[in-house]
């Protein structure tokens, strides 16, 4: 490169004024240009604490005897020599080397970056919100985006299953990104093709089709396995899992008529499985091991009033059932349980639990525990590998609905587009049934000892009960049935460890805004 094209004019010295600065732009990129006792300098414009170009908008002057700008924003400085922030060492900016000549201020042509190669394994919520999240950054121009799906689609709300198989949405409702999205944003995707093997060591991965890409920065997000009981009868036809949408399709192979299921498993899942199947006219039965529905949501009186309530509907229960073989030939015909009875069946749905799906990351040799481990940016044990999602353990915790997994993708993408500086410190737990007309929430941990105690109120003839358990003077968990209009509330109490003293009176009622 010539001198002349090293150093490109951005604007004549007068047109800046000591103080504050100027936006210009250089290839294409925006630049804060200053002017300090007569010495140029030049940032990037992009503030990464207020995520906006907003930094020739800063007043300039000194912090611990350097030249800084303070952003306008979140008054964060940032060096103007070096692009250091000073606050928050895990934040910067690009710091151009600048010149005067000839009356007019030179920035030097920044050297074009190679594109960091992002390959994403799992074409699923977590994996592509943070896709999504890193493109609203800004920085897609700096990425070379591949995508390899298990699935044979796009992107779909994986929530929204519940809904399709009770026959309330279609499958085509549900799709977030179609093929097309990623062709319009310049981002490859491999759907129905599964990676099989990362080669750490060569920075590349294989699919099952032979495919081979290189990573600069690769994202895990494979998601959950369903559990499986390993029963005698668990390969016969008619027996399924409820995770994707081949599993839904599965289910209405067989409805219809005067069939009947059985749903393994009274957990959220299960439930919603069940009344699916229940409106698409089956007769459906719940076997779950325990005696409370959803035992790790709810307490026994919640749970009580939701089997009331699905029993009204025509869903019947076997509580404390035991399963011991699925029976049948050619195809499943019923159920048998270890105290004898038999239930018959057409469809067997196992709606026992999720395992986080680390058989990749594993096969890679990297650090695994219940899940694939990762720091607080996401980060696994190598620093070129990130991780989102079901298949994640973060300091013991492994996850299983979305809120959190949306903000470890907003995270998580802040990081691989380097510049990272939140940090993802975990999430309460809270659910919410989605079965149309029963409303149900819970939040938190609710369980009992001596240092907790219990506010509740419980109505049966209105079908409300609720239960809120504190800590001190602090939420630490609630249940919430037939009247949730504080769920939201609640769940920031919670969230927030929020000292509840003062309103502790009125924890149980409505606040005016859900009255
Ligand atoms: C029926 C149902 C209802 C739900 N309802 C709720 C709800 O009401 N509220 C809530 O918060 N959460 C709910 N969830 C949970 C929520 O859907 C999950 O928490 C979320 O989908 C997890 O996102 P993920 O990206 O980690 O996994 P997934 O969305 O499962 O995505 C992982 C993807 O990776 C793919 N994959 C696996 N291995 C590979 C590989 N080697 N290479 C490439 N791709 C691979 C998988 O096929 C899958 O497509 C529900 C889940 C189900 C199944």
């Amino acid at each position: 490169m010539s001198e002349a094209e090293r150093w490109q004019s951005v604007c004549a010295v007068e047109d800046l004024v000591e103080g504050t600065g100027v936006c210009a732009l250089l290839g294409g990129r925006q630049i804060a240009v200053f002017l300090v006792e007569g010495q140029a300098y030049a940032l990037d414009n992009f503030d990464p604490g207020s995520r906006a170009n907003v930094l020739s908008r800063g007043l300039t002057g000194d912090v611990q005897n350097e030249r800084v700008v303070a952003s306008p924003i979140y008054k964060h400085h940032f060096a103007l020599a070096s692009g250091r922030c000073i606050e928050d060492p895990t934040f910067s900016v690009t710091a151009y080397s600048t010149r005067i000549f000839d009356g007019l201020v030179q920035v030097e042509t920044p050297r074009a970056l190679p594109r960091i190669r992002l390959v994403v394994a799992g074409n699923g919520m977590a994996g592509m919100r943070a896709v999504e999240e890193l493109l609203k950054l800004g920085v897609a121009d700096r990425f070379q985006i591949t995508v390899f799906g298990a699935e044979p689609r796009g992107n779909y709300n994986r929530i929204l299953l519940s809904p399709v198989l009770a026959g309330e949405r279609q499958a085509d409702d549900i799709m977030l990104h179609r093929p097309s999205w990623y062709t319009r944003r310049g981002i490859t995707l491999h759907s129905g093709d599964p990676i099989v093997e990362i080669d750490r060591k060569r920075r590349i991965v294989r699919s099952r089709r032979g495919t081979v890409a290189s990573y600069d920065r690769l994202l895990i997000a494979t998601g959950s396995d369903p559990i499986v009981l390993p029963l005698p009868g668990k390969d016969l036809p008619g027996v399924v899992t409820f995770r994707d949408l081949d599993d839904v399709n599965r289910m209405l192979e067989r409805t219809g008529g005067d069939r009947r299921a059985v749903v393994i498993g009274g957990g959220l899942l299960g439930l919603e499985a069940a009344h699916g199947l229940s409106l698409r006219g089956m007769h459906v039965t719940v076997a779950h091991l325990m005696d409370t529905l959803m035992e790790r949501q709810l307490d026994a009186p919640a749970g009580a009033l939701l089997k009331a309530a699905l029993e009204k509907r025509g869903i019947e229960f076997r509580m404390r059932a035991r399963t011991q073989q699925i029976v049948g030939h050619g195809r499943v015909m019923a159920v048998e349980f270890e105290d004898g009875a038999s239930v018959p069946a057409d469809l067997v749905v196992m709606a026992v639990g999720v395992r986080p799906n680390m058989d990749l990351a594993k096969r890679a040799y990297l650090a695994c525990d219940r899940g694939i481990l990762v720091d607080d940016t996401l980060q696994t044990y190598d620093p070129a590998i990130y991780a989102v999602g079901e298949c994640v353990q973060h300091r013991r915790q492994t996850f299983g609905l979305v809120a959190p997994l949306w903000e470890q993708a907003r995270i998580c993408a802040q990081h691989i587009a380097e510049i990272g500086v939140s940090r993802f410190s975990g999430a309460i737990n809270a659910t919410q049934l989605k079965v149309s007309g029963i409303e149900v929430f819970s939040a938190g941990d609710f369980s009992e000892n001596v240092k907790r105690e219990s506010l509740v109120l419980s109505d049966k003839r209105r079908g409300v009960y609720k239960r809120i358990v504190l800590e001190g003077n602090k939420i630490c968990g609630a249940v919430l049935y037939g009247d949730v209009r504080e769920a939201s509330r609640l769940r920031e109490l919670i969230a927030d460890q929020t000292d509840v003293a003062a309103i502790r009176d009125q924890l149980l009622f409505d606040s005016p805004a859900a009255a």
